[in-house]
């Protein structure tokens, strides 16, 4: 019995997650395990119910389980909390206690959807992209943090920090993933500016020194977000640290058509959260919308790096691309020649594809 916290969170999370719940399911029929679901609130779901983003018994629950599927929060009717009151602090909460410091967005594009893209499609054509994005630390951890008066006017400081063991230990996870993939790990920084860059390179060429077998380049990451559009096909696994890495994958989404197509695994010492990598998507909320796919590649990842279950993480990923590869879409997606489904018929479709193949 394998056992996992449930978060569905605000606006599509509850849509998306009851899609992959449904897959889950059929997993269970299909490969005969069992999922113990513990499902909990978050983000603005919360707030209106206890007042803060995340409670600290599910804080507990999630550090003890160590697996947490987690659908999106944020919405515009928490938009004026205070920064600290705000639904999105309870992914920085839950990052933070679950010490998950890799984040693992993988970035792939079916055939059938590589001309919906606004990246044109002959560049497209074999693009499978990891990145890999340090998590825990950087600009958006590092202390001193502040707003303050300054002679006569305000003065903001962020700071950005790593020492060597955050770079250490999220390199290692991406040279680990380069092994199962094209052994290329391209390591992305600002080297020539950033005292942070300058450590991280030195980092990573020496723990590449342990991983004869996968090859190692460097870029500037201004040159890595024109590289990206101009030849996408190019890159197989991105490190890079975590501001870095937010940018460039929100770019990297854009080769899949759209947001919602996308998963992301954020993993540490035995621990793991698994989400889609869009928001809330209020303007869509309610309307049988909402892109599943995101979240039940999500769950694929859970099942793939917390339970070790890689047939049952395949099998969904099959079925996906097989689905997908037939034409079929959500509204996301929608133009000539592919076929509408709500996001419960694309669940559906799923999971008929998971118990036929
Ligand atoms: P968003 O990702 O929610 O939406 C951006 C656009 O993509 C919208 O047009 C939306 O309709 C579309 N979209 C997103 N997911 C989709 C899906 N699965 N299927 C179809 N279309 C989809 O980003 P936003 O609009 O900037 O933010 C909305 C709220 O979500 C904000 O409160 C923001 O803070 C929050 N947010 C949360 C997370 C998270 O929970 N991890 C991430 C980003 C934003």
């Amino acid at each position: 019995m394998y056992k996992l916290i449930v978060l569905p969170g605000d606006g599509i999370g509850p849509e998306v997650i009851v899609e992959a719940v449904k897959v889950l399911q059929a997993v269970e029929q299909k490969f005969d395990l069992r999922f113990e679901i513990e499902e909990h609130l978050a983000g603005g779901a919360c707030i209106d119910v206890h007042g803060v983003p995340i409670t600290d018994e599910t804080v507990s629950c999630c550090k003890e389980t160590g697996v947490v599927l987690l659908g999106a929060v944020g919405g515009p009717k928490w938009d004026d909390y205070p920064l600290e009151q705000r639904p999105e602090k309870a992914l920085m909460r839950l990052r933070r206690e679950l010490e998950v410091f890799t984040n693992l967005r993988p970035v792939t594009v079916y055939d059938r959807l590589r001309n919906y893209s606004p990246v044109k499609p002959e560049l497209l054509k074999g693009v499978d992209i990891l990145i890999v994005r340090e998590l825990t630390g950087g600009l958006y951890f590092g202390e001193p943090k502040k707003i303050e008066k300054w002679n006569n006017e305000e003065r903001a400081v962020d700071t950005m920090v790593y020492t060597t063991s955050e770079i250490e230990r999220v390199s290692v996870a991406a040279f680990e993933a380069a092994r199962k993939r094209k052994k290329k790990v391209m390591s992305v920084d600002k080297s020539n500016v950033l005292a942070t860059s300058k450590l991280w390179r030195k980092v990573v060429i020496d723990v590449a020194s342990h991983y004869p077998d996968i090859e190692l380049q460097h870029m500037l990451v201004d040159n890595c977000a024109m590289q990206l559009i101009l030849n996408p096909s190019g890159f197989d696994v991105i490190l890079t640290e975590n501001t870095f890495g937010d940018i460039l994958s929100d770019e990297a989404s854009v080769f899949a058509g759209s947001l919602g197509m996308l998963p992301s695994a954020s993993l540490g010492i035995g621990k793991g959260m698994f989400e889609p990598v869009h928001g809330s998507a209020p303007d869509i909320m309610g309307k049988g919308k909402a892109n599943p796919v995101g979240a039940i590649k999500s769950l694929a990842m859970m099942l793939r790096h917390s339970f070790g279950e890689d047939s049952a993480a395949n099998s969904i990923e099959n079925a996906v691309s097989d689905v997908i590869n037939a034409g079929y879409v959500t509204a996301d997606l929608t133009a000539e020649g592919l076929k509408l489904e709500s996001t419960s018929e694309m669940g559906d479709r799923i999971v008929d594809q998971i118990l036929t193949s």
